[in-house]
């Protein structure tokens, strides 16, 4: 076997031996890395000690697969107790002495020669203590390679710190180690985590002075090391401080500070490194899923779709319990949009809401909210959304417990709803648009147009219905008396009264000048004359000047062959027959 190809392997079984230095199979990796380069049949070491007199042993590392017989007797170990050399007696097998400790067995079917024992003999021997921590210059910088690419691979900062605190405890076993982190430092890890002292009105003590100047420190015990502070330093800044609290047979030395700092460092930056990957990582999910957001939100949808689908994505991502939509409707109007949760649909949520409006003018995180009496909710955020400077609404997002959303939560939540603004503001607009055309502006009752359209519609979907016809008694007599706006005010008034009585199915239209109109589907016609019956007197009393209505009512049924103009004309003249009878009543058609 040439001298060359052995060294190459041995190079090999040093790479795998450094590389998997912290982890409990090493020397299993090594000793069969060793058995392969000689074609042994076996390797086996074992740590010999003496204890009453008598010589023990404690297997340490072996290949084959049955130790017990590798396993020296005790004879055997007296016989080559500090014997430096191999067994001449046995060809089959060589007990070399490594150090007072440790034995070294080798089992094989050829002989291996004399100058080849002896170099797996140091060779071993080395690697011996390069697995009992101790690293000579020839091994640290190969070590310190492989920890740097471990620690770069590494995607958790616990993770890199655990590995940091084994190399430590791997290399210095006497010492006791500590972990300081900076208190903003949230991390997850299974050792003993300690907080940076720092105080201002103490001096600082060594483990602080290291995490601030970001430089080993050292205290010493009468000239000797005692205790080593090393901090884990970044390009960025320190994100903790490694404490080696030695004793005076613990071998500490000046000797050790590049390596520890070397340690410390390259720990440090693999930190930063994690964090940094995190943080893009956080940003890249949430950028997408605002992508995800804003696409869904540009496919044409209507407003209730758009703040149902927000409200979803919120609930789904926060976890919020609710989540109200607030608007401003004209100056002074407040509007809770539909999607809101039902703590926004309670009588008492609408003063709630203007009062958000009025007070919230900037997004707000907040964790113990009591600024509103009888609130039931602690966590709050409050968005607004706006137009360039404009804010039209806010939305709120609610959870009973104390500080339940995080601020990173709050951040995001932010960022989603300053995207969705626009098309919800867009949603908003083509609604109010859309109610604009079907709506009359003074009454704010639906036009004579949209009602049309409705009493065809309603006639294919429905068994049966009635047209209320009203027209205010002797109004031009108002206009003479008060003034058009007067007349235009009672208008207002009556119209209020005739949207009061309209339940969700029924049409409450303006019919024109000072004639008003309801359509009720599903009605018959007593009940619709009760209802007229009912809004006339509601408008007698109500009304300031007090004006009366004249009411037609007709109706239509599914068996009857019948037109819809048939029934405007019906209901009209039942309203003629109402004027003709004295007015303030309610006729039939
Ligand atoms: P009656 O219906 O009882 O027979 O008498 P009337 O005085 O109400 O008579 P009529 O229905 O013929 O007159 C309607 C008047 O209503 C005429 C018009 O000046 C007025 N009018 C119609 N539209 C408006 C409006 O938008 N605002 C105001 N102020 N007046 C209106
Ligand atoms: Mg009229
Ligand atoms: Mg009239």
């Amino acid at each position: 076997m040439n001298l060359q190809y052995i060294r190459d392997h041995l190079q090999q079984a040093y790479d795998e031996l450094l590389r998997n230095i912290l982890k409990r199979n090493a020397l299993d990796n090594l000793s069969f890395i060793v058995k392969q380069i000689y074609t042994l049949n076996g390797v086996s070491a074992v740590c010999l000690y003496r204890w009453d007199g008598d010589f023990y042993e404690r297997l340490i590392l072996y290949t084959n697969t049955n130790a017990n017989k590798l396993i020296p007797d005790k004879i055997f170990i007296e016989e080559f107790e500090n014997k430096q050399q191999y067994n001449e007696q046995c060809p089959d097998r060589y007990w070399i002495t490594l150090n007072t400790d440790h034995l070294l067995l080798l089992t094989t079917t050829e002989p291996v020669g004399e100058a080849s024992l002896l170099f797996i003999r140091s060779e071993i021997l080395n690697m011996l203590d390069v697995v009992h921590g101790k690293l000579d210059e020839k091994t640290q910088y190969p070590f310190l390679y492989y920890l740097t690419m471990t620690l770069f691979t590494k995607k958790r900062k616990a993770a890199i710190v655990k590995i940091v605190i084994n190399t430590f405890m791997h290399f210095y076993p006497k010492c006791k180690i500590q972990l300081l982190l900076s208190q903003d430092t949230n991390i997850d890890i299974d050792f003993p985590v300690e907080p940076i002292a720092y105080n201002d009105k103490q001096s600082m003590n060594s483990s602080t002075k290291a995490y601030i100047s970001g430089e080993v420190q050292i205290e010493k015990q009468s000239d000797a090391v005692s205790n080593l502070f090393v901090p884990l330093t970044g390009n960025q800044g320190v994100y903790g401080v490694v404490q080696l609290l030695g004793d005076i047979d613990c071998n500490l030395t000046e000797r050790e500070i590049p390596f520890v700092t070397n340690v410390a460092q390259t720990a440090g930056k693999a930190i930063e490194n994690a964090s940094l990957m995190e943080h893009s990582k956080h940003h890249i999910s949430e950028l997408k899923l605002i992508n995800d957001v804003t696409h869904h939100l540009n496919s044409n949808l209507d407003l209730k779709e758009i703040t149902e689908y927000i409200r979803d994505k919120i609930r789904e991502l926060c976890q919020a319990q609710e989540i109200g939509f607030i608007f401003k409707n004209g100056s002074e109007d407040v509007t809770i949009l539909q999607a809101s949760t039902d703590y926004f649909h309670q009588p008492d949520s609408l003063q709630f809401a203007t009062f958000l409006l009025e007070q919230e003018k900037d997004a707000t995180f907040h964790g113990n909210y009591h600024f509103y009496t009888g609130l039931p909710y602690r966590s709050l955020l409050v968005i607004p959304m706006g137009q360039g400077l404009d804010v039209y609404g806010v939305v709120v997002i609610m959870h009973p417990s104390t500080y339940f959303f995080s601020f990173e939560m709050f951040k995001f939540m932010q960022s989603l709803i300053q995207h969705c603004s626009l098309a919800l503001f867009n949603a908003i607009l083509k609604e109010e648009l859309q109610k604009a055309v079907i709506t009359d502006d003074l009454t704010k009752l639906y036009s004579r147009k949209y009602l049309e359209e409705k009493i065809i519609q309603q006639r294919e979907i429905t068994a049966e219905g009635s047209l209320i016809l009203f027209d205010i008694d002797d109004f031009k007599k108002v206009n003479d008396t008060y003034g058009h706006h007067v007349g235009d005010d009672v208008l207002k008034q009556v119209a209020e009264v005739i949207h009061q009585y309209s339940d969700h199915s029924a049409i409450p239209a303006r019919w024109g000048g000072e004639e008003l109109a309801i359509y009720t589907p599903n009605k018959q016609v007593a009940e619709a004359v009760a209802l007229a019956g009912k809004i006339c007197n509601h408008v007698e009393k109500m009304t300031n000047p007090t004006v009366t209505l004249s009411c037609g009512v007709s109706t239509w049924q599914n068996d009857l062959d019948d037109s819809v103009s048939e029934l405007f004309i019906r209901a009209d003249r039942a309203l003629y027959k109402a004027k003709q009878m004295g007015k303030n009543s309610v006729v039939q058609g």
